[in-house]
This record gives C-alpha cells, sequence and structure tokens, in this order.
C-alpha cells in the first residue's frame, strides 16, 4: 500500500519553485531547437483573447500541425467587440462578424473547432472564475497539446504595450494547466461535474520573447496569410503579405542553431514538456 505521505511530497516536490540550476538556458530535457515531430494524431487546443491573435503569430504551425492529421480546436475568450474605431459600430454585429471571420479563418487552417467564451473584449481578467472555465474546457476536451499566450510579456522595446487582455488570457491559460486542470482537489465542483483530471503533455507559449523552440512554415506560410485575411474586418485595405513574410523571416534567423534544411520562415515558442 502506498504511504499519501509519499504523493504528498512529489506533489510539493513538484510545485516548488523553479531552481537555480532550472534555468531558461537549461536545453537538457530538448536534443535540438526546432519542432520535427509530427503532431499527427494529437489534440491541441489553442486559446487566444481575441479572433485573429493566433493568425498573426502561430498560424503557421497550426496549419501545418492541421495537415499532418493533428486535432486542433480554438477557444477565443472574447469575440472583439472592441476592435473597430468606426464611431458607428455596433459592438453585438462586431462580435458577430469576428467570430464569423474567425470560424473561416480555422476553416483555412483545418482548425476541427471553434469555441467563445464571451468575455468581454478589453476586461478580461485572469481570476479564479476565468482560471476554473478554462479547467473545465482543458478537462473536457483532454489535449496534449495546449498554445497560449506569453503572459509575461507585458512590453517590448519602446513601440509596443502588449494588449492586458493577451497578458490575462495567458496568465489564466497557464494557470489552468498547471496546475489546476492536473489536480484532483482543486475546484471540487469540476469532479462533481464528472470532470476528472487531465495532464497537458506539452505548451507552446506564443508571442514569446525568449523562444527556445521554432517551426519551420515556409510550407504553410500561404495558408496562415489566407487565414489572416479572412479577419476583413481588421485588415480593412491593408496587406499583412510583407509584414507578415518579414516577420517570419526574422524569426527563421534568430533560429540559433538552424539545420541545414530548415526553411525561409518560422515561428518561435516558449516549450514546456510536463510528463
Ligand atoms: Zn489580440
Amino acid at each position: 500500500m502506498t504511504d499519501p505521505s509519499d504523493q504528498r511530497d512529489q506533489f510539493d516536490a513538484a510545485d516548488q519553485p523553479v531552481q537555480p540550476e532550472h534555468t531558461e538556458t537549461d536545453t537538457r530535457e530538448r536534443e535540438s531547437p526546432t519542432i520535427t515531430a509530427s503532431y499527427a494524431g494529437k489534440r491541441v487546443l489553442l486559446i487566444q483573447a481575441h479572433p485573429d491573435d493566433a493568425e498573426f503569430v502561430c498560424a503557421g504551425t497550426i496549419a501545418r500541425w492541421a495537415k499532418e492529421g493533428a486535432d486542433v480546436h480554438y477557444l477565443s475568450l472574447t469575440s472583439g467587440d472592441k476592435g473597430s474605431s468606426d464611431p458607428a459600430a455596433d459592438p453585438v454585429k462586431l462580435a458577430a462578424t469576428r467570430e464569423a471571420e474567425q470560424r473561416q479563418a480555422a476553416e483555412i487552417l483545418g482548425v476541427r473547432s471553434v469555441a467563445f467564451l464571451g468575455y468581454s473584449d478589453a476586461m478580461v481578467v485572469a481570476d479564479l472564475t476565468l482560471r476554473r472555465e478554462l479547467v473545465r474546457v482543458i478537462r473536457r476536451l483532454k489535449p496534449d497539446v495546449l498554445l497560449c499566450m506569453d503572459p509575461t510579456v507585458r512590453y517590448v522595446g519602446q513601440g509596443y504595450i502588449n494588449h492586458p487582455d493577451h497578458v490575462a488570457t495567458g496568465e489564466a491559460a497557464l494557470a489552468a494547466v498547471f496546475p489546476s486542470a492536473r489536480d484532483r482537489m482543486t475546484f471540487p465542483e469540476l469532479l462533481a461535474e464528472g470532470l476528472e483530471p487531465h495532464k497537458v503533455a506539452e505548451v507552446f507559449l506564443f508571442g514569446a520573447q525568449n523562444p527556445d523552440v521554432w517551426v519551420d512554415i515556409s510550407a504553410s506560410l500561404e495558408t496562415k496569410l489566407a487565414a489572416l485575411k479572412a479577419h476583413t474586418s481588421q485588415m480593412g485595405d491593408w496587406d499583412p503579405t510583407e509584414m507578415i513574410h518579414t516577420w517570419s523571416r526574422e524569426t527563421a534567423e534568430r533560429h540559433p542553431d538552424k539545420p541545414a534544411d530548415f526553411g525561409e520562415f518560422a515561428e518561435s515558442f516558449k516549450y514546456f514538456k510536463l510528463d
């Protein structure tokens, strides 16, 4: 019979703050910063704040994995109902438009489902109510892989303040993965709903300023662009092609150990393997 105190010790060890030897530069768990593994047959959940977030930052990876046979699902916390500077814009109509645009983008990418939690745009807070909502989704869907925004990015350089919804969404998603979705005794009301604990095996943070893995998206870049252009209410007359090409090329150039056969365009992530 297992001594319950042994289990407790295991949990305590897992929950300790990161030790000095496990720094961001610790690469013992990985052989290469290039993600080449196939995600065929894996269930992938992407959590974003607004329709179009994923298309800008990581849709090349989504398109690649979906084409390989991954089972990809999107969850958008808001429907982007503040995403207009038109004085005549109606937030309810705008939300419906943006949900439709997101569904079309997802179809282009090969994403199987898109869900919206109905949070108000620009009002997302990483509180326990949101964390429980995300734990509920994770325990229902049981993803192998989760993508969310890097919650540590509050600003970049002197010209970019990150949207607070992006920070809050990343924080809530990461806190839902670890430890709440995993832990039986957290949110017992979810157990009462029949939702058993679930461990997510891999996490990719998009928009990371200190990425440690790179995905070659050269073969899926055009699909990414087509999906981004589906967000017509946000694109207006602007063609994002040049900007996305430049971003993706610069990302590939920052790969610290690029294999000879690595393509021209990449997306990068902060990566965690949690088993
Ligand atoms: Zn956004």
